[in-house]
């Protein structure tokens, strides 16, 4: 089989490439921007595969897309492509609007046309599998956990374009037949991830013994999985999953945001060498809360256990002592990026007046 993987460049496109290169005969071409939060270094192991191949090429545009599709000939399309980061769709909603809903429509009639146009042989078997977010669910109380047939509340930028996304690759199994899977999973963390987000953000701050911004009073829950266990249920999913379903993916480890800062803080100081200041949880900062932050995602992921098999390996103990080890193992690849493109400051105070009250 050959896989089309767009935004395999990003952090759970390319766990998802070494994972089927690794692990199956599959070829795989990545279509990907190369936007700020792409790094190939993620593939460096991989890149000279006979069964790889890349393509540097905006989801937007149709006919660079069009030809991608002609020249591979894929037999399943995997959807990652997006802007990612929910600090920056605050401060920067227009590029999320652009990529995430009009580049997933762009994919969406391309890949029509070239699966109308493939023999019945190959279109039976043809997928176009849709990665998205529970954070098109919106926000939780205290109890409760998202299923599948949970309706969409979206409050961010971020996650009102990937509800709108979602809504159109449904239209385009509905509506065009296009043979779609969908997937909605919980927040991913593990190695190559751009450090902007909570953990790495955290985890490099703690090695370098600057502050650790915790936002509002660090109550948030998150649902956190593990990128490569992330890697393997999508994998399943697009093999083996029922068409036009959608199946929730979730690890079962809900962590307050506090709790997931402190323990980082503690692997760090067993991991790396002691700060002169003492214990790294006292470098923890509340700053000012996101606006319109969710209090809480939790997912249900049993319709994945039950139908495909699917068992997350890491817990979140586990997952996060491999993680941060590898912070502190590739510090010259997040230090590029912090003396380049990202120096960790603070996202997503939109227009406000940023300050670290
Ligand atoms: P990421 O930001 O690390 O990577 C996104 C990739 O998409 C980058 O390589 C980027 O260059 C590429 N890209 C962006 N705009 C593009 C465009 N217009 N054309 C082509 N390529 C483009 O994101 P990620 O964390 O790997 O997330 C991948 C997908 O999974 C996204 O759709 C995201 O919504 C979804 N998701 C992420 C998480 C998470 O916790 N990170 C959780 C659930 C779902």
């Amino acid at each position: 089989m050959k896989l089309l993987v767009t935004g395999g460049a990003g952090f759970i496109g390319s766990a998802v490439i070494r994972l089927v290169l690794r692990e199956t005969a599959a070829a795989v071409v990545n279509l990907d921007k190369l936007t700020y939060a792409a790094n190939l270094d993620s593939l460096a192991a991989i890149a000279h595969d006979p069964r790889y191949a890349f393509e540097k090429v905006d989801i937007c545009d149709r006919p660079e897309v069009e030809r991608v599709f002609r020249q591979h000939r894929p037999d399943a399309v995997m959807h990652l492509a997006a802007e990612s980061h929910v600090d920056r769709s605050i401060d920067a909603p227009a590029s999320f609007l652009q990529t995430n809903v009009v580049g997933t429509c762009t994919l969406l009639e391309v890949a029509l046309d070239y699966w109308r146009a493939l023999p019945s042989e190959r279109q039976s078997g043809f997928r176009f599998h849709h990665v998205s977010t529970d954070e098109v669910y919106g926000s939780l109380g205290p109890t409760g956990r998202f299923s599948e047939t949970t309706a969409y509340e979206p409050n961010s930028p971020y996650s009102a374009s990937k509800a709108a996304s979602d809504h159109f690759a449904r239209a385009w199994h509905q509506t065009y037949g296009l043979p779609v899977v969908a997937s909605n999973c919980s927040n991913n963390y593990g190695p190559w991830q751009f450090p902007e987000k909570l953990i790495p953000l955290v985890t490099v701050n703690a090695l370098l013994g600057k502050p650790l911004p915790v936002y509002g009073q660090g109550e948030n829950v998150r649902d956190w999985l593990f990128v490569e266990d992330h890697a393997r249920a999508l994998w399943l999913i697009l093999t083996a999953g029922r068409v036009g379903e959608t199946y929730n993916v979730g690890g079962d480890s809900e962590r307050r945001n506090l709790a997931v800062v402190e323990a980082i803080c503690d692997l760090v100081d067993e991991m790396a060498p002691k700060l002169a200041g003492g214990p790294r949880r006292a470098l923890i900062e509340f700053v000012r809360d996101r606006p319109g932050h969710d209090l809480r995602y939790a997912i249900d992921a049993s319709k994945l256990q039950a139908e495909l098999g699917w068992r997350p390996r890491e817990d979140f103990a586990s997952g996060l002592d491999r993680t941060v080890a590898w912070y502190l193992d590739n510090r010259a690849w997040w230090e590029r990026l912090r003396a380049g493109i990202y120096a960790g400051d603070r996202l997503g105070l939109g227009r406000q007046k940023v300050d670290q009250t």
